[in-house]
């Protein structure tokens, strides 16, 4: 089948061009220094062929046939620490719940709880609420925080639920989504932050990154705000992170390409790159300037929700 509906804006969605052959995808997270174990090889025993279906509206992309990331996978690449743990998402959701008073939160995907462990640190009178399905981070969330391995268990009535960085990992971001609502109270915050395929991160759609099993969907402030408004959200707040120091090197050569017109002009870009960005880098990193003015990786968004009745 060729044709599907957009899940956020009921458009149709077109199958592309782009495939990458999963064995090709593994075998570059192996070129970039992650050893991927016999497990998470087992885990994908077929060399299939992805290919990125993407509606023309509002830029939603889906690589099928679904292959998400395994435990092991996961388990492989977080070994080499791949997350960060000081996050700009991070920062803006503790503003926007002490902005609103919250008094509870249930952080979906959690992790180790890097974000929970900010937010008992900053705003010690919310509840905090984890959810992830791995059992075994338990020991590792910080004091007070309930572990809920099933996401069902999680109580409802909350007044924010965070999910930052998880839809684009998941097989059905929509129904998480819809589960991640009915936690809320009426009035609530649901926040959630996405990696901004608008933004400089479409100079690396091939990345290993940004494709399966490690991101199965794409993507774009107008995806995601089309789908919360259509899950009856109201949208509050629209934040677009500005680019940050550890990201400098590698997207700022390609956003001054851009902006000159010389991607995809090798010697041009080369010349950008020495006599443009590297300069600016520099400049940055002597005097500890940790944002530029031009769009990062991250899109977040807050919404609320109405009461229906
Ligand atoms: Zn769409």
């Amino acid at each position: 089948m060729n044709l599907y509906t957009c899940p956020c804006c009921e458009a149709q969605i077109k199958k592309t061009n782009v495939t990458h052959k999963l064995f090709d995808v593994l075998h570059k997270w192996e070129t970039n220094g992650i050893v991927l174990s016999k497990s998470t090889w087992g885990n994908y025993p077929n060399n299939i062929t992805l290919t990125l279906y993407k509606c023309n509206n509002c830029d939603y992309g889906v690589f099928l046939p679904m292959t998400i990331g395994s435990d092991a996978f996961y388990t492989d690449i977080t070994l080499h620490e791949y997350y960060l743990t000081d996050r700009w998402d991070f920062h803006v959701a503790i503003k926007v719940l002490r902005s609103a008073k919250s008094h509870s939160v249930l952080d979906i995907g959690c992790g180790q709880g890097a974000f929970l462990d900010m937010v008992t640190k900053q705003l010690p009178n919310i509840s905090c609420h984890g959810n992830d399905a791995n059992s075994a981070i338990r020991e590792k969330l910080p004091q007070g925080v309930a572990l809920h391995t099933d996401l069902q268990d999680a109580p409802s009535n909350l007044d924010a639920v965070t999910l930052f960085q998880v839809i684009e990992h998941v097989s059905d971001s929509v129904s998480l989504l819809k589960t991640s609502i009915a936690k809320l109270r009426v009035g609530g915050l649901l926040v959630v932050s996405v990696p901004d395929h608008s933004g400089p991160i479409r100079f690396f759609a091939d990345s290993h990154t940004a494709i399966p099993p490690h991101h199965v969907s794409i993507w774009t402030p107008s995806s995601l705000n089309s789908l919360l408004d259509k899950l009856g959200l109201k949208i509050l707040i629209q934040k677009w992170e500005p680019l940050p120091d550890y990201l400098m090197e590698t997207y700022l050569p390609k956003i001054l390409s851009h902006k000159l017109g010389c991607l995809g002009n090798p010697s041009w870009e080369a010349r950008i790159q020495h006599f443009l960005a590297n300069p600016i880098i520099r400049f940055c990193f002597k005097f500890k300037i940790k944002y530029l003015p031009f769009r990062g990786h991250t899109y977040l968004i807050v919404a609320q929700k109405r009461d229906l009745a």
